[in-house]
This record gives C-alpha cells, structure tokens and sequence, in this order.
C-alpha cells in the first residue's frame, strides 16, 4: 500500500478487512496476534521516554494502549474515515467516558428522552450529581431541541434511530444549530456502523460506538469506541487511560475479527429488515411498524438523506397486546428471546417487559411503546425462512 492518501481512498469493505493490521502483522501472520504483555520493554531510555511522552509511537503499558488494541482502534478510525479513535471495555464505557469528559460542573448538556437506557441513567442519576444541568427534549420534536440548544449548552447529544419506536433525528440540522452555540455535537451511531450512516459527514463532532453490537455482530464480546478529531479523541483517551475502562486485547482480537464481515453482514440485515418489515405492514395481525426504511415512516425521507441503508432493527406491535405477544414469541424458531441486538442471529424482546419495565404504562404508551410492542434485531438468516417463520408464529396469535 503506498501512501496515506491513498489508503484513506479505499473502500469500507476493504479497510474492515486490512485496516489496522497490515501494518502491525508480525512474523508474516495473516491475521492480529493477540499480545497479552501487559508491559513493554525499553534497553534504550532515550526511546523509553519518546514513547512515553508521545514524540514516537510505540506501547508502554496495557491500559493505556495494546497492539491488537490498537488494531481495532485503527480499523475503526478507517472505516469512519475519521483522524483519530479510542476504544473502551463497553458501549456505556465510552459513553460515559466522553460525557465526563466533556462535562463539567455547571455546564448544560442537551439530548432527547428515548436516548438507549443506560446512557438515560447517566443523564438523569449521575450527571446532575456533578452539577451538571440535563434538558431531555422530546425526539422527534426537532423544533424543541433546537430552541433548548440556542438557550445555550456546552454538548449536544444525539442517538439516531431510537430505541424501541426508531424514531429519526435530522443530524445535519441539529449539527448545525450545535455548533452556532459552540457545543461539541456527540452521536451514538450504534444502530447504523459506519456502512449504513456517518456522523461525522453530517456535522458531527464525535461518534460513539457500543461494539458490542453490529460491529462485533457475534454476541460474544463487548467494547466501545470514540472516533473524531484528535483534539477531541485524545482528551477522552486521556479520561479513560486514568479512569480504567479499557478494552481487553483478547475482546480487540474478537472486534477485528467481527469487522472484516462488518459490510457483508450490514447489506444482509438492511436487505432481510427491510423485507420483513415491508411483509408485517400487510400482515392482518401487526399494527403499528417502524422501521425508518418504510415510506409511511414519519421521517423516512430524512432517513433516506443520511442513511446509506435502514438497518437491521424494527419494531411492530400485535392487535392482541401483551397477551399476544406472550403467545407470539416462543413460537419463533429462529430467534432469541433475549436483550441486546446486533447479532448475526435474529434476536426478539418485548419493550414493555424488559428495557422500559420500569416507565408507566401511560407513559410508554405516550412515547410510542404500547403493550403489544415487539422488537426484532433482525439477523443474517434466509428473508425467506424468517418470514415463514414470523408468519407460523403469528398464526399462534
Ligand atoms: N448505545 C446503544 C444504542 C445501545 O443499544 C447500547 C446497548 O444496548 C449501548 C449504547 C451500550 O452498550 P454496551 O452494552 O456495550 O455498554
């Protein structure tokens, strides 16, 4: 490979498959070794100290950076085409990490109230404990968000599409009112993987990974990941280096591992989402079905503007609610009951009973989440096997 430059050029598929690794392979290995060293070592001092002070490249010690940590760290930096990545032990992690960063007694920080769950519990059980003022907009409500963001704040926060309802955000519109106020404008790009959506094109400052789901896309391994300018990246580095959270080399090697398949993999969810969301539309047994890729969708057409695909999750609700989905589910034969999303198999829950047990039910219904809700992380399988399988199961309802 010749030049920076024109790496930089190379397509997704191609840097999720080398990006990160040609240049490290040892030994004429074909894939990243995983280095346990938890320490490394220096016969020249003079060396010693330029990698510690940051004049040459090179590792010191584990937990503030790895070879196969780094790997990952490279091949995701390439993949978002971004000059700078930092990677963590969990999505809430690097979350957690970039809000404590960025924020600071007294400051203001701006989002909306279907944010995933535990970024929610940072904004409203943590950050205030700081001093930090929290205002949580109503999604979709763009007006809203704007008139809280020009009333000033030092962070605008944004996940986009949302958790369980796939509500839209127009991120280039918010980007843009951000930064007229001078906030650093954070997304949560966990639903889409750089194949499908990129932040960073669309105003935004930083991107944020839980790479426990898509990019990892095999449900055994957790990690996180902060990708933008370096001005930016390095401070988060900096909190997490001295806070902790940092991501195991046996997990990096996990992630790398994942990532060569990432665009593959998105094409396939994007294709069998969108066929089974187009099929429950006319189902006589779903009601409501989100999925952003749908023309009926509220936003649909700002998904189509900063979306390069509609991703593989939805959500539908049956017309016989709880009772119905009580039913419904354990009839599905290729599909997990279970939390989480992102896999290459097919994983289903039901809102109302696990990730928002907690909110009245006044409440989810108001923001969308009746009680028939079902939330289908829509995996790699044949489109034909799981529509077959959908409809079998249905028929149980
Ligand atoms: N962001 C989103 C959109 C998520 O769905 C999740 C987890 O479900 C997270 C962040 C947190 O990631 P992790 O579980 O890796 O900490």
């Amino acid at each position: 490979m010749s030049s920076k430059e024109d790496r930089e050029r190379l397509g997704k598929g191609t840097h999720a498959v080398w990006a990160g690794e040609e240049e490290r392979l040892p030994w004429g290995a074909t894939c990243m070794p995983v280095v346990h060293s938890v320490t490394y070592s220096y016969d020249d001092l003079d060396q010693w100290f330029e990698v510690a002070t940051g004049v040459r490249q090179g590792y010191i010690y584990s937990r503030n950076t790895n070879p196969t940590v780094a790997a990952f760290e490279e091949k995701m930096r390439a993949l978002e085409g971004a000059d700078d990545a930092t990677s963590f032990a969990t999505g809430m992690a690097a979350i957690s990490n970039t809000l404590y960063t960025l924020l600071s007694d007294g400051d203001r920080v701006v989002s909306v109230k279907d944010s995933y769950g535990g970024t929610l519990k940072v904004f409203t059980e943590f950050l205030p404990r700081h001093g930090v003022e929290v205002m949580l907009c109503e999604t979709e409500d763009h007006d809203a968000i704007e008139a809280e963001v020009r009333k000033g704040c030092s962070v605008l926060y944004l996940e986009t599409p949302t958790n369980p309802t796939m509500k839209i955000l127009d991120l280039a519109r918010l980007a843009e009112v951000g930064h007229e106020v001078g906030a650093t404008v954070v997304v949560d790009n966990t639903f889409n993987t750089p194949i499908n959506q990129s932040p960073l094109e669309l105003g935004a400052d930083l991107v944020l990974y839980s790479a426990t789901k898509y990019l990892n896309g095999h449900s055994d391994a957790m990690g996180g990941v902060a990708i933008g300018a370096p001005s930016l990246v390095r401070r988060v580095f900096h909190f997490r280096e001295i806070n902790g959270a940092t991501l195991h080399p046996n997990t990096a090697y996990l992630l790398l591992r994942g990532l060569k398949t990432l665009e593959l993999r998105m094409q396939r969810h994007n294709e069998n989402a969108m066929r089974l969301a187009r099929h429950l539309v006319e189902h006589p047994k779903a009601d409501v079905v989100n999925y952003p890729g749908l023309p009926g969708h509220r936003y649909h057409e700002v998904a189509a503007r900063q979306m390069r695909g509609f991703g593989g999750m939805l959500s539908f609700s049956l017309k016989g609610g709880f009772d119905a989905v009580r039913r419904f589910l354990p009839k599905l034969r290729f599909a997990h009951r279970a939390a989480s999303l992102g896999s290459v198999g097919t994983l289903v829950g039901a809102p109302g009973t696990t990730s928002h047990v907690e909110v009245p039910i006044a409440e989810r219904e108001a923001a969308g989440i009746p009680e028939g809700l079902v939330r289908v992380s829509v995996g790699i399988e044949n489109a034909d096997d799981l529509i077959a399988d959908f409809d079998q199961a249905l028929d149980a309802v």
